[in-house]
């Protein structure tokens, strides 16, 4: 790899990691009404243009992810139900149900921030993102900001537990 070709990977890599952190500022607004956090933004020609946390409590709707939340804004806002020129960011890898709709938007590219081992479907269950079944599959990229995708999940469960000690 030549040098200019390094250093367009490094931008790359920063440009990541900027949207990466604002899909944690999504997530600390989870956070913040004791749901799970998670964040989304939805990028298209480098800029945001739909963001979207986890509100599944707060609205009584299993819908509610992160990740839809922010496609369904990211659609009316290119008035299409296809995102085909977009990037999303996710700080914890989706589940079946919002992957399944990422192949369906058909969403070229997925940055995640932390894998979820025991339910994410880019990956680790499953990969419903990269089927060859599929009419779609995207371009994946995960570990971005892991450390910090994965501590705001690790405090805010730590968070629960201690809680639920305290009115035992
Ligand atoms: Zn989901």
């Amino acid at each position: 790899m030549g040098l200019f070709d390094r250093i367009d990977e490094m931008r790359d890599a920063k440009r990541d990691e900027k949207f990466m952190r604002q899909a944690l500022k999504q997530a600390e607004k989870a956070y913040k009404l004791k749901e799970v956090p998670i964040g989304c933004v939805i990028v298209q020609d480098d800029r945001v243009i739909a963001r979207g946390y986890n509100r599944r409590n707060t609205d009584k709707s299993v819908l509610m992810h992160a990740e839809l939340t922010a496609m369904k804004k990211a659609c009316k806002k290119v008035k299409d139900w296809r995102l085909e020129d977009c990037t999303m960011y996710i700080t914890l890898e989706p589940c079946q149900m919002c992957a399944g709709a990422i192949v369906q938007a058909r969403i070229p590219r997925v940055v995640i921030g932390s894998m979820n081992p025991k339910a994410g479907c880019a990956g680790s269950v499953l990969n419903i993102l990269q089927m060859e079944q599929f009419n779609h599959q995207c371009e994946v990229e995960r570990g971005v900001l892991q450390e910090e995708c994965s501590e705001i999940l690790t405090n805010f469960f730590r968070e629960l537990r201690e809680e639920k000690k305290k009115t035992r």
